[in-house]
């Protein structure tokens, strides 16, 4: 009896000894910054005509000017993270693309986070402001296959599969959660329309810790006339970068 009950002493310190020694590869310092610039080249994205504003408005253009700015804020306070564009221009890229941009990245012992930026429509001119978008909890992601680079294996190694994918799903929801928070509490004239798990390509193969940000609606009337001024464009990319330097 005394036996068994020194076997249960010894194989419970062991386990919580592997627990505690597992360290959870999302929650690392961030290392590097993915910035996805949504659609671009012959994807506009949303496209919309209102009559304050010569021309098509399309969507590519301003994630790509949104990102930009972001790019500049975060390169300008941050000089030790590694910032990585998916595009930085009007070209095409596919999902599968924007994705393997993010996890080729070498972490060196980091982690990292992957923000693509969006402008959103729909067919109600009423529907308007942000949203942050995650993966599904149930949407299962591969993190280590022929595709991880080497120097990311070991981050990785110490978890199963399922653990990884649970750790993902845990910081995935801090990570939306603090871009909400800090949307809600800088863009006064905005309206939070939350935090929501959609089925999006871009999201469900993401090896990282990543949120979809809706900035505002294409088709919506207040909504655009913010979105084509640029210094809104400026604060938008300033309320991001605070949302992320909040979760360095
Ligand atoms: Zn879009």
């Amino acid at each position: 009896m005394r036996r068994l009950f020194l076997l249960i002493v010894i194989v419970g310190t062991v386990s919580l000894f592997s627990v505690t020694a597992a360290v959870d590869p999302f929650s690392l310092p961030i290392g590097t910054v993915i910035i996805d610039a949504g659609h671009g080249g012959h994807d506009p994205g949303a496209t919309k005509r209102w009559s304050f504003h010569q021309g098509e408005i399309l969507e590519k253009d301003l994630n790509l000017d949104i990102a930009k700015r972001l790019a500049v804020l975060l390169k300008l306070d941050h000089p030790d993270l590694t910032i990585v564009m998916t595009r930085e221009d009007d070209r095409y890229l596919s999902l599968a693309e924007r994705s393997k941009i993010a996890y080729s990245q070498p972490l060196l012992g980091k982690s990292a986070l992957f923000i693509s930026i969006h402008v959103n429509s729909a067919t109600s001119e009423a529907a308007n402001g942000f949203e942050i978008l995650i993966k599904f909890q149930d949407k299962r992601v591969t993190l280590i296959d022929e595709h991880t680079p080497t120097a990311n294996i070991a981050l990785f190694a110490a978890h199963s599969q399922a653990s990884l994918n649970r750790l993902l799903n845990n910081r995935n929801l801090v990570v939306a959660s603090v871009f909400e928070k800090t949307m809600s509490q800088r863009l006064v004239t905005a309206r939070s329309r939350g935090i929501k798990e959609q089925d999006l390509w871009v999201l469900n193969q993401s090896r990282m810790p990543s949120v979809l940000v809706e900035v505002g609606f294409l088709t919506n009337e207040a909504d655009a006339k913010r979105l084509l001024s640029s210094q809104y464009r400026q604060t938008l990319a300033e309320v991001l970068c605070d949302a992320i330097e909040r979760l360095l």
